[in-house]
């Protein structure tokens, strides 16, 4: 496996392996990969002939200039990592290298799939989003491109973004992987003391307890009950838990033979902000 940090070396790289010619797949990371990241990488790998993985703290989707200046960067540990799961390359350009100069984003405005939910508690984050991946796909120009449903909405941005603008783009969507206790993978779990990773763990409860409440055909009551645990839990500190259709992120009350029902939590821990979600089976 190899290590491109400059457009230039991807770019000879590409050539000397044929990449136009064959099916290729690319996961964007940001790094400090953990076992989520590694099974896009797998299902990548499973789906194509060569994977460049790329690694880039993108400075224009983070809102809070302590969370990107304290956002872990293990590059070395990423190596090895994304070597094992099956990657031909990693491509780990600076910010400044990739955007052409100074990392800037443009507002992008799709409803409530940019400015519900995340877009409206992180504002500009998918802005950032959008301009870094959009980049990122000119430059690496793969068949498929895979993406993890931890980030249900940008799931949905990345769709759009892709039917709109990069037409014959494929996107596979990979799983939520957890640890065995239940909590979502996330590089920022690694911000968590152990009493934090245990105070997390609420959040899935929470999400447990509204798939059963759906299932029991009274989805409301069980997310209204689950927000309250989560509010009188004095170690977590609520953004939301909601039931939406992932299609839309607009809100869902039951309904819709083509809706996707999710129930979707973000939250702080330990000043560690953290996102969840799980599908409600019918
Ligand atoms: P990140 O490095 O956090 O930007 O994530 C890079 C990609 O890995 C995104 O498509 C994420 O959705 C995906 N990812 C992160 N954590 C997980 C997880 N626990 N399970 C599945 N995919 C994940």
């Amino acid at each position: 496996m190899v290590l491109l940090q400059s457009l230039d070396a991807l770019t000879q790289w590409q050539a000397s392996m044929g990449w136009h010619e064959k099916v290729t797949g690319f996961v964007p990371t940001m790094g400090a990969l953990h076992e989520g990241h590694a099974s896009l990488i797998r299902l990548a790998k499973s789906q194509s002939e060569l994977v460049v993985v790329s690694i880039l703290v993108n400075p224009t989707q983070f809102n809070d200039a302590q969370d990107f200046e304290t956002y872990p960067r293990t590059l070395e540990g990423d190596m090895d990592k994304a070597q094992e799961a099956g990657a031909d390359a990693v491509f780990a350009p600076s910010a400044e290298a990739l955007y052409g100069g100074k990392p800037q984003a443009t507002a992008v405005h799709w409803g409530p799939l940019t400015h519900a939910y995340e877009g409206a508690r992180r504002p500009g984050h998918f802005d950032g989003v959008v301009a870094v991946v959009d980049l990122l796909f000119q430059a690496v120009h793969p068949t498929l491109a895979v993406f993890g449903e931890k980030d249900l909405q940008q799931v949905g941005v990345i769709e759009k973004l892709a039917k709109d603008r990069h037409p014959g783009l494929k996107v596979v969507v990979a799983p939520l992987v957890r640890e065995p206790s239940g909590l979502a993978m996330s590089s920022r779990n690694a911000r968590l003391s152990a009493q934090g990773v245990s105070s997390a763990l609420a959040l899935h409860q929470a999400l447990l307890a509204v798939q059963r409440g759906a299932m029991d055909g009274d989805v409301g009551r069980a997310v209204q009950a689950q927000r309250e645990a989560l509010r009188a839990n004095p170690a977590v500190t609520l953004e939301y838990l909601d039931v939406l259709d992932a299609l839309t992120f607009e809100p869902w009350s039951g309904g819709g033979q083509e809706a996707r029902p999710y129930v979707v939590v973000a939250a702080e821990v330990e000043g560690v902000r953290l996102i969840d979600n799980m599908p409600l089976k019918a």
